[in-house]
């Protein structure tokens, strides 16, 4: 290319680039970075599949090559004679144009929109939607995070929301996104537990009746003996801090908000800000049976994945 065609087409890309938004400015540097990367989508796949070695349906290690279904490897398992392929039983499997799925990946990881994943990828919406759930739903209620140190812990509450749904389950009437709930009551709210530690480990959980045991049931396992828990002045963590061998603060409301200056509830209570605006504002709210699907993909933001790390989770590659 000479100079002067060069300078033309910098300044077209140039053109190009300040019209974008900064989100879509983003995606093109990162579509730039993906291409620097030593392997291709179906490699790491490949690869992921490769360390299990063996058949979706039956687990066995025998089965050989079974001819390509175009660039994808096709096999044969010689114990169950089912075929299948390095996706077959994953949630990633029969989606189609994989070509795009890290494009789509880099989109998750800046927590964008459907519509505006959508229109970078150029899928329509159905796919979009279709595709963020499936990225979703192998690490949904999968929080395999230990925490330890210093350990804050609070619950908040969401509306119940069916968005999307046709067909309204409960009778109650439809309720426009952001409404007011009667912040005193329970009655229409889903509860959920968030926790995080000086690490920035995560655990979250949607619970479904807000119970001592039930928070307990989801936190206790996850807390590493003699650190310390940070908590509101509710009862079930004194059991919890008990039980785990936990120093335990409690941070009772209207008495104390910080203690000995370092124990307080305030990052775990910034993650929640982070997270219900992010629902709230930017997603305009989430339909609740999707709610542990957002709830991993704030985890994986939370530690900040990559678009291929967002795909082997994706795949249901460990955490
Ligand atoms: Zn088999």
């Amino acid at each position: 290319m000479d100079t002067k065609s060069f300078v033309n087409q910098l300044n077209q890309i140039t053109d190009t680039l300040l019209a974008m938004t900064p989100a879509q400015r983003e995606v093109v540097h990162r579509s730039i970075q993906a291409t620097q990367t030593e392997i291709t989508v179906n490699e790491l796949f490949q690869s992921l599949f490769n360390n299990l070695s063996q058949c979706p349906h039956c687990h066995s290690s025998h089965f050989k090559k079974w001819g390509r279904a175009g660039e994808t490897q096709r096999y044969y398992c010689k114990n169950c004679q089912k075929t299948f392929n390095n996706k077959t039983n994953t949630p990633l499997a029969k989606l189609r144009k994989c070509h795009i799925w890290e494009k789509y990946a880099g989109c998750m990881e800046l927590k964008l929109t459907l519509r505006e994943a959508a229109s970078i990828c150029n899928i329509n919406l159905k796919t979009a939607f279709l595709w963020r759930h499936r990225f979703l739903m192998a690490q949904s209620g999968k929080y395999a995070d230990k925490l330890s140190g210093i350990i804050e812990v609070d619950e908040f509450f969401l509306a119940y929301s069916e968005k999307g749904a046709k067909k309204l389950t409960t009778k109650r009437v439809a309720r426009k996104r952001g409404g007011n709930v009667d912040k005193r009551t329970k009655e229409g709210q889903v509860a959920v537990l968030l926790s995080t530690d000086s690490s920035n480990h995560m655990i979250d959980a949607v619970l479904s009746n807000d119970t001592a045991s039930e928070i307990k049931l989801h936190l206790a396992p996850h807390i590493i003996e003699n650190s310390v828990l940070c908590s509101d002045g509710a009862w079930a963590y004194v059991n919890i801090a008990k039980t785990t061998h936990c120093d335990h603060k409690r941070l009772i409301s209207g008495k104390n908000r910080v203690i000995d200056k370092i124990y307080h509830i305030q990052t775990v209570n910034g993650a929640i800000a982070h997270f219900k605006g992010w629902i709230d504002v930017k997603m305009r709210g989430v339909a609740t049976k999707y709610l542990p699907h957002y709830l991993a993909w704030f985890r994986e933001s939370h530690s900040k994945l990559n678009s291929q790390q967002i795909l082997q989770f994706a795949y249901g590659g460990q955490q």
